[in-house]
């Protein structure tokens, strides 16, 4: 047993569960947030914690850990709306879990606030809004640094009952997918933009108006919520002494950016590697970099399609379901590293990826935030408009837009 503190950099989902997993088994844990509490990061928007990267539901994973999956809110869906690009709706199911719906944020309910209840139980001690040195840190989870793609989207009131949709549409969302996530009585929708766009509010005001077409909403607006994410393979997991984890260690889906189950696994392979029952880097290596490059192998092929290859992804994962009588065994399919795919990784990797030295001597190859498209300028709807106004109306009331960096 160490007799030495452990300092952790960032109290976010990674930072927290490796927290519980050492003070649990006795160490003294000091984790250092920079912002006022976990979760201030987000503002209460909705996230999908996936269950098709790993043979187990992931609850059952994080029981086994020592990680109360009941600790926070969560809501089990088996089937979403799967928008193809020409708006026809089909949907995959599955007889088990295929995801659950998490919110983020400081409210008491939200994941961050179960697991802070956790590392707090389990005697880790929080300091927020504290700077630590990363050199004086044993593990870095302090989330992403750069942007590789973006994603916005409003909450609203709404008497529509639970339900979420997942829209493949390279106009609304550019490179990516759109979402609606509606959880009791609370909406979302939010747009990813996978190219860099000047005002990305007009891509959520026109996919608002276009989910507002489709289904019976009676959206009244709460506020506005984004966020970045940051998709790079670092040359090292383990450096100098130090854990990197979750996002910081560029342990992110760079197909879709379910980035919440890398989060909290590694987070949970660090403190095993500390406790000595683990090798951190070999683990990584073995168990979440084939899964990160292979969804980097399928990111390039994506953003090379457009709506047409989108069909026929969509199509493809119907004609899945049909054979296979189970929708979850596309996304598994999807994210299953084969012979083709590893095959196209180095590819990949020269076209999409730049190589970057970072301050604290690693090199990863990221994704850069790409350019926009001439396609991707358009002339917003009449709606979209409105819906801009009315966001306009509600920010000055006291609506709040939560989106660090954005320009929206
Ligand atoms: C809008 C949006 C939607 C998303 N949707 C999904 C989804 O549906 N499903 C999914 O799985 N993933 C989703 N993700 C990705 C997911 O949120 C992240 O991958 C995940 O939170 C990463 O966890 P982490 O522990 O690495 O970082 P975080 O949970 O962000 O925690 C990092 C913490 O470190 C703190 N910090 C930063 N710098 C410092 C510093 N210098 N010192 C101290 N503390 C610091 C931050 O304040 C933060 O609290 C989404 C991300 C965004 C932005």
């Amino acid at each position: 047993m160490e007799s030495e503190p452990i300092h952790i950099l960032g109290a976010g989902l990674s930072g927290l569960s490796a927290a519980i997993l050492l003070s649990k088994a006795g160490h003294e844990v000091h984790v250092h947030e920079i912002r006022e509490d976990s979760g201030a990061r987000f503002d209460g928007d909705f996230q999908g914690l996936e269950n098709w990267t790993g043979d187990n539901d992931f609850f059952e994973e994080m029981s086994e850990w020592g990680l109360d999956p009941t600790s926070f809110k969560s809501n089990a869906f088996s089937i979403v709306d799967l928008i193809h690009p020409d708006d026809v709706i089909t949907q995959p199911k599955t007889e088990g879990i295929a995801f659950r719906v998490v919110e983020r944020g400081t409210d008491e309910h939200c994941i961050d606030q179960g697991f802070k209840r956790m590392a707090i139980e389990s005697g880790a001690k929080i300091h927020y809004k504290s700077k630590r040195d990363p050199k004086d840190c044993r593990i870095i989870a302090a989330g992403p640094k750069d942007s590789s793609a973006i994603a916005f989207g409003e909450v609203f009131h709404t008497d529509h009952p639970n339900h979420v949709s997942f829209q493949l549409n390279d106009k609304l969302a550019p490179g990516a997918y759109s979402y609606l996530i509606i959880i009791d009585g609370i909406g979302l929708i939010c747009t990813c933009l996978w190219r860099k766009q000047k005002k990305s509010g007009r891509y959520l005001n026109e996919t608002i108006a276009w989910y507002e077409r489709h289904y019976e909403l009676n959206r009244k607006p709460i506020k506005r919520v984004g966020g970045k994410g940051d998709f790079s393979i670092p040359d090292r997991y383990f450096h100098e002494g130090r854990y990197y984890v979750g996002e910081a260690g560029g342990l992110q889906d760079f197909m879709w950016g379910f980035g919440m189950r890398y989060a909290i696994t590694s987070g949970a392979l660090a403190a095993k590697s500390i406790l000595g029952e683990c090798d951190y880097e070999s683990e990584i290596r073995e168990k979440l970099l084939p899964l990160i490059k292979v969804s980097a192998t399928n990111r390039f092929l994506m953003n090379r399609i457009g709506d047409r290859g989108f069909k026929m992804v969509a199509q493809h994962w119907m004609r899945d379901q049909r054979k296979k009588g189970d929708g979850l065994e596309f996304m598994r399919w999807v994210y299953t590293p084969g012979l083709v795919r590893r095959m196209l990784w180095p590819i990949a990797k020269l076209a999409m990826l730049r190589k970057k030295k970072l301050k604290d001597g690693r090199v990863v190859t990221r994704m850069p935030f790409r350019g926009s498209l001439s396609r991707d300028s358009w002339e917003q709807s009449e709606r979209a408009l409105e819906i801009s106004e009315q966001w306009n109306d509600v920010r000055k009331s006291g609506g709040a837009l939560s989106f660090p960096d954005s320009d929206v």
